[in-house]
């Protein structure tokens, strides 16, 4: 099977400058030689802590923050490589759905125009046929038609997100990025969407790129996961295999801090390091309860390992 989405040496770098002059003094290295592969109708799963260019890999595959350098094939087009009207018609096939719902709604505007945005950008003139789409649309996120004539403010947060589900969905798309969809809602809703996700997932045959920082959620919602840190990808698995029998030290400790877990607690010591600087050889060395000599002067590869997985550890292999 081919995949619908395939990531190639994907960089994402900021400048950082200083002086009157502003000149450019160093280079945040948020997302730093990314692979990745997403097969259609997958779950692919993104997790890693705060800060380890999760995030931003999300972003630049749909060239919301444009990429440094690498490839993102989608559907067979580099979208990397597109200029603005050929990559206006291919957004309709990428969209995102974002952690907050409260600052992605504009709030002056009702929640059927926030809805329907996309189509009439889309071509979709007919007044009659985006309400009809919108209507479907709503109903099929769980909201009532008659919410579409109200604004954001009065919705609950749970609510809230599945507007901005059902604005990421009223164009048919056939990748969803969504990033980090439940960590701004409370507890007691965030099993709905993500049961939510699931359920339209079938009902759309829809391939998501799911991002998160808590690797339960990303168990549950996920076919395959990849564990992310400080902009590299360090281990790709099945959701199982991470679960069972994970392979880099950074996915045991991850998988160490899940509530619920019989496995000893794994504390990292010391800060994620600043992308400015990472470590030489391996990035997770400064942390990594197992680091040898090698560590230090070789960075490890992302190779393939006799469980199916992909890891990047000189002693995982
Ligand atoms: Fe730890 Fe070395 Fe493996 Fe990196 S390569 S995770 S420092 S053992």
């Amino acid at each position: 099977m081919t995949a619908l989405l395939s990531v190639r040496g994907l960089k994402t770098h900021f400048p950082v400058r200083a002086g009157a002059l502003r000149r450019t003094v160093g280079q945040i290295r948020a997302v730093d030689g990314v692979d990745l592969d997403i097969m259609p109708g997958e779950t692919l799963g993104l997790v890693g802590e705060s800060g380890c260019g999760k995030s931003t890999l999300g972003r630049s595959i749909l060239r919301l923050i444009e990429p440094t350098a690498g490839q993102v094939i989608f559907d067979g087009i580099d979208v990397a490589t597109l200029d603005a009207r050929r990559m206006k018609a291919i957004r309709r096939d990428l969209q995102i759905i974002f952690q907050d719902p409260v600052g992605s709604l504009n709030p002056r505007m009702h929640v059927g125009d926030i809805v329907g945005e996309g189509l009439h950008a889309n071509g979709v003139r007919s007044r009659a046929e985006r309400d009809h789409r919108i209507k479907e649309i709503l109903a099929a996120v769980g909201l009532d038609a008659s919410a579409a004539g109200r604004f954001p403010h009065e919705f609950s947060g749970g609510q809230r997100q599945r507007i901005g589900i059902a604005r990421a969905l009223v164009l048919r798309p056939k990748l969803i990025v969504a990033d980090e969809p439940v960590s701004a809602l409370d507890v007691s809703v965030q099993s709905q969407v993500l049961n939510l996700l699931a359920a339209l997932r079938q009902q759309f045959s829809l391939t998501y790129l799911f991002v998160a920082h808590d690797l339960a959620v990303v168990d549950y919602m996920s076919d395959r996961v990849a564990v992310m840190y400080l902009g590299r990808v360090v281990e790709v698995g099945t959701a199982r295999q991470i679960r069972t029998n994970p392979l880099h030290p950074y996915t045991r400790a991850l998988l160490s801090a899940v509530p619920g877990r019989e496995r000893q607690r794994i504390v990292l010591s010391g800060e994620v390091p600043s992308p400015l600087t990472p470590p030489s050889g391996c990035r997770f060395r400064t942390r990594c309860p197992m680091a040898q000599e090698i560590c230090a002067r070789v960075e490890p590869a992302l190779d393939a390992h006799p469980s199916g997985a992909r890891v990047a550890c000189h002693l995982s292999h």
